[in-house]
């Protein structure tokens, strides 16, 4: 039973989840007695799971690292149920004790073979084996107190701190186009909303304490807002619709449409509940959208195509992406989006586009029996080598009629492992893959349509938003895709603001686009939407003045300071700090910045609460003053303590009022105060082949402090600046419960390591200028039947699937494992909703929703077809992750070698009809044992390599919340060479010529000594030159003479004025564009200290420590045929 079913069963809707406030979700509150995590779901093949262990207990989903599951009778719900047991990558209820007690099923063990598996003895040394029952408690014992998230603070300041917002947040609203990224286009104007009738009902948003429930109106009271699941909604004597359907989704009878558009006044659909009245026809729509694509959409379809019928699934109309003039991309987002702009391949094309009449039809005959798709061609891994695509690795384009793969959602934004969900979950425990979504939810995208409207429609039982895969079961009536309920359609969502004709609620850009955003109506605020808040806090003690950061700092924000996001609200506040708090008074009408010491730093207080924290407007002078005399400020400093602790204190208890963004600048071990900590890295067991200690936090003083955080809405980004050891594992916590992020600049020096200045640079300037989303949070569904359980990224788990992001940003990406704990049978097919409401910078309540429909299939063979390699590989790094820390390094790689084994075995014993020798996979899983290959020499997971600690922690951090473009380049790199770059196939952009050289396999047999290879790792570029290097390239491009003269530490290709200068430097460029972060480039010859980086990416070669590809695959053969 999905989430979506228990709401269904509750009858409590989860609108108030959606308020801006840390309010609760009284449903969550519930649960929390007596409560089995872990317990209540069937368990999903979990490669992560250790073979010996029979024990599905809490270490069956791996909680997240830095935090095991305490044990749930620890917690003490307190008298206002507020507090939080639940935890971020922790066993989630997959299902509330409400609504009649779950199946239960035997938990199994996730695979039948015995023992763990491990690399044969051979000359070259396997991974070293470790038992794999073995588990590490942390000797420091961070784990979980009893900690509560208590939310009974109102998280607003005084009364006062509202009359500070003139802008209400319906004001704005009569501007949504303000905030979008392109003007819209003219025609738009005409769908700009009138203040709608809401407008005075925010006012008692901050009348109501933010934990009063939710906001519900109370009975008796005035009506609840319109979009509100009030219980009242589930009365008896609701009009009936007849029982909530369970059949097959859809039904195929069109119900023939009224003739003639509605009249105004037509008779309403039935109300069921009071919310309505005032939201009549008259209540205007407004739909703005950022491009034309929406435009297109103005242009019927074929004509009368449609006419008068309205299919039991919404058709997409026509590929909105015909008229698509993008820029060129990367080919590997090409690739992403190839579904968009191709047909599918062969195999998943159906004759002749079904229309949409006709979907249930053309899903049957889905059938992938007809002949062997190349996405199952059996592939002898031992034999065919060369299996990297020249080009970036394309996602899989699901099984779906055109018609709605048309519509469905971008892979870049919302992804799946399995891009057909097997039936039951015992075929997908025979499978043996992992079952989970990739999300990058807050994306920039260059087209998003943006509606405004006072009616959101959405489903009554589950609060699914309407969406291109429900079914019109005729004009009035459309069937929630994820429960199955039928819901009306609201009079106004009759009105087709694209085309501004009635009669089309099939047409309207809900329903058209499985990625939209919603500009919200006043009913999802509790207070008015908070204004952005920024916060720095620097370190300035010696070590960090040294680092020569602040400078670097202090220009990047004087530089951006007009482009932080935010609007006449925007306020800013700055703290210093080395074994004192230094605050910074920067009220209006000082004629310089005042700074205030507090050196009591066991009992912090804010000296003069009410001007730290400042109008960047009205104080813009006083804050560009202080922000040049910072970096003078300390110069002669010889403080070397450092009161982080404290400091993280103060700024929160600044910040508390309000929410907002914290930003961190920390350059050493924090060592005195509160939060101190110690080091723990031994060098010595850097190169260690053994397991690895001290990947979980030192104190849980971090993760504390940001839970508070997290219920102030104040997320918390740090910023490692160090040439030491400074215990990323628990600083970092601060960060991943608050939805922050994390920037690591290993050996930050501004004289000694230009390159990472330039790097810190570069994501400085992203940063401060990025989009930014406030007092977020994000809500997954799935359709009934579909269990979401475990989550991976920064965030805090508010509840069974409400992620709390205090802040969301543009490059935050998110996994969830998933389960399936009601056969889909009578499926064909499902679908997952994430919907994030945020506030914007400018104040706005938006909703951004993505949907994502996916076949469902009964056969191993279509499950094994539709598998998604590179999804799969990012959710087992995530997985992997969450292993280390909770049982151990070790266990980790042996899982991973393991979904390798159980996955080709599932596929040679189950799928492969004729059995031949070798090591067979299927062509769409054949990269998939070089994918764990580098997994396991990836920097997070090696062993018998030289790792600084910090280094693998926050290679651990990066795989858990990059968005699967950019982790899967951390794990695979792309090597080209460069030396030959031609124009030949080279892409266009801005009148700029970008080379598209071929991606070339990781191994040195690939390296020439005449030639010069570019690597590109994610956050790190290598540029190796070889040592008989072509001249030309030397002179032409590096500008020297010879391969002699290339300097050392060389990180910037000179701007020569050549043709072979200007390609070079386009390639990388280019490449740099891709991505929201900025690699720095290191130029290498064979004598570079660097050189054994670039080295140790040669993946499919042997190490002294690891298994060459081909040693790799003869292990898994070895494994497989036992
Ligand atoms: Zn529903």
């Amino acid at each position: 039973m999905s989430t979506a079913g228990f709401n269904s069963q509750n009858g409590t809707g989860t609108g108030q989840a959606y308020a801006n406030g840390p309010s609760q979700n009284p449903v969550a509150l519930q649960q929390l007695p007596g409560v089995s995590y872990g317990m209540t779901h069937q368990p999903a093949y979990n490669p992560m799971q250790p073979k010996a262990t029979t024990s599905p207990a809490p270490g069956l989903y791996p909680s997240g690292p830095y935090q095991p599951v305490p044990p749930v009778n620890s917690y003490q719900p307190g008298p206002q149920l507020s507090s939080y047991p639940s935890s971020p990558g922790q066993p989630l209820l997959s299902r509330p004790l409400m609504g009649g007690p779950p199946p239960h099923t035997p938990p199994q063990s996730a695979s039948p073979s015995p023992g763990p598996r491990l690399p044969p003895a051979q000359a070259t040394p396997p991974p070293p084996a470790v038992s794999t029952t073995s588990y590490y408690p942390s000797p420091q014992q961070p784990m979980a107190p009893a900690w509560q998230y208590n939310t009974a603070t109102p998280p607003m300041g005084p009364a006062t701190s509202m009359s500070t917002h003139p802008r209400g947040p319906v004001a704005n609203h009569m501007n949504p186009a303000a905030s979008l990224a392109a003007p819209p286009p003219p025609s738009s104007a005409a769908y700009r909303s009138a203040p709608t009738p809401h407008s005075t009902t925010q006012l008692s948003g901050p009348g109501i304490p933010p934990t009063s429930m939710h906001g519900y109106t109370q009975p008796g009271t005035a009506p609840p807002p319109m979009n509100l699941m009030a219980p009242q909604t589930y009365q008896p004597s609701r009009p009936a619709y007849g029982p909530p359907p369970t059949g097959p989704p859809p039904a195929m009878k069109p119900t023939p449409p009224p003739t003639g558009p509605p009249m105004a006044n037509a008779t309403p659909p039935p109300k069921t509940d009071g919310a309505v009245a005032g939201n009549g026809p008259e209540a205007s729509n407004s739909y703005n959208h950022v491009d034309n694509k929406m435009a297109g959409l103005t242009q019927p379809g074929p004509p009368g195509r449609h006419l008068g019928h309205y299919p039991s699934l919404p058709p997409g109309y026509q590929n909105t992406s015909a008229s698509h003039t993008t820029p060129p991309m990367h080919p590997a987002m090409q690739a992403a989006t190839q579904p968009f702009t191709q047909a599918p391949q062969p195999y998943q094309q159906l004759p002749g586009g079904p229309g949409a009449a006709q979907l249930s039809p053309s899903l049957a005959a889905m059938s992938l029996q007809s002949s062997t798709p190349e996405a199952l061609r059996a592939v002898n891994l031992l034999q065919e080598r060369n299996l990297l695509p020249p080009t970036p690795v394309p996602a899989p384009t699901p099984c779906l009629p055109q018609d709605l793969q048309k519509i469905n959602c971008n892979p870049e934004v919302f992804r799946c492992t399995l891009t057909s969900i097997p039936q039951t979950q015992s075929l997908l425990n025979k499978a043996k893959m992992p079952l989970g979504l990739l999300l990058h939810p807050f994306k920039d995208l260059s087209q998003l349509p943006v509606v405004t409207s006072s009616t959101i429609v959405r489903c009554r039982s589950c609060r699914t938003y309407i969406n291109p895969f429900v079914s019109f079961l005729d004009q009035r009536r459309w069937k929630c895709n994820l429960c199955y309920r039928v819901n009306d359609v609201p009079e106004e969502f009759m009105y087709n603001p694209v085309s501004r004709s009635y009669g089309e609620p099939h047409k309207r850009p809900e329903v058209q686009n499985a990625t939209i955003e919603f500009i919200a109506p006043s009913e999802y605020m509790l207070r008015p939407p908070q204004p952005a808040v920024y916060l720095f806090v620097l370190d300035v003690s010696h070590n960090a003045v040294e680092t020569g950061y602040l400078n670097v700092f202090c220009q990047s924000l004087l530089d951006n300071i007009n482009a932080l996001p935010g609007d006449s609200r925007t306020k800013i506040g700055f703290i210093t700090f080395d074994s004192t708090i230094h605050f910074y008074n920067l009220q209006e009408g000082l004629s310089q910045p005042q700074m205030l010491i507090v050196s009591d730093i066991e009992d912090i207080f804010l000296p003069t609460p009410d001007s730290l924290l400042v109008n960047l407007n009205e104080c813009k002078e006083l804050v560009q003053d202080l922000l040049k005399s910072l970096p003078n400020l300390f110069q002669k400093t010889m403080e070397t303590q450092s009161a982080l602790g404290s400091a993280l204190q103060a700024a929160f208890k600044l910040l508390s009022p309000t929410g907002g963004r914290m930003s961190v600048f920390q350059t050493q071990l924090p060592n005195l105060g509160v939060g101190a900590l110690q080091s723990r890295e031994d060098p010595n067991q850097r190169a260690s082949a053994k397991d690895i200690q001290h990947l979980s936090p030192a104190t849980d003083f971090y993760k504390k402090l940001a839970l508070d955080c997290s219920g102030q809405q104040v997320a918390v980004d740090l910023f490692l600046l160090s040439a030491q050891y400074c215990d990323l594992a628990s600083l970092g916590c601060i960060s991943r419960f608050s939805a922050g992020s994390v920037y690591y600049y290993p050996s930050y020096h501004h004289q000694h390591n230009p390159a990472q200045v330039e790097r810190f640079q570069k994501d400085l300037k992203r940063y401060i200028t990025r989009k930014i989303g406030f007092e977020a949070v994000m809500r997954i569904r799935c359709t009934k039947g579909m269990s979401i359980h475990t989550f991976h990224g920064n965030f805090f788990v508010r509840s069974t699937d409400l992620l709390s992001l205090p802040n969301v940003n543009p490059d935050a990406g998110f996994a969830v494992q998933m389960s399936i704990e009601e056969n889909l049978d009578d499926m064909q097919v499902v679908s997952f909703q994430a919907a994030l409401l945020y506030t914007s910078s400018k104040g706005e309540r938006r909703i951004r929703v993505h949907t994502l429909c996916l076949p469902v299939v009964n056969s191993l063979s279509d499950i094994f077809a539709g598998a998604d390699v590179q999804a799969i590989t990012g959710l087992l790094a995530c997985m992997a992750v969450d292993r280390s820390v909770t049982a151990s390094l070790s266990d980790a790689r042996d899982a991973m070698t393991n979904a390798a084994i159980d996955s080709l075995t599932s596929y040679r014993q189950s799928v492969l009809t004729i059995q031949q020798p070798g090591l067979l996979a299927p062509a769409c899983l054949r990269l998939f044992p070089l994918y764990i290959l580098a997994l396991l020499k990836q920097k997070a997971f090696r062993t018998g390599t030289s790792t600084r600690l910090d280094d693998r922690v926050s290679a651990m951090y990066q795989l858990k919340y990059q968005p699967l473009t950019y982790s899967m380049l951390m794990i695979h790199p792309a090597l080209y060479r460069v030396d030959d770059l031609s124009d030949e196939g080279a892409l266009n952009v801005n009148e700029r010529t970008i080379p598209q050289p071929k991606v070339l396999q990781l191994s040195v047999e690939k390296l020439s000594r005449e030639g010069a290879f570019l690597m590109d790792a994610g956050i790190v570029m290598y540029l190796w030159i070889g040592r008989n290097c072509h001249p030309n390239f030397l002179t032409q491009v590096l500008g020297v003479p010879n391969y002699a003269a290339v300097p050392e530490n060389l990180y910037l290709l000179p701007e020569l004025d050549t043709a072979e200068s200007q390609r070079t430097r386009a390639l990388i460029g280019w490449l740099r564009d891709q991505r929201p972060f900025f690699p720095s480039l290191h130029i290498i010859r064979d004598e570079s200290q660097l050189k054994p980086h670039f080295m140790q990416n040669m993946i499919e070669d042997r190490t002294e420590s690891a298994l060459s590809y081909y040693e790799f695959l003869l292990h898994l053969q070895q494994q497989i045929s036992k």
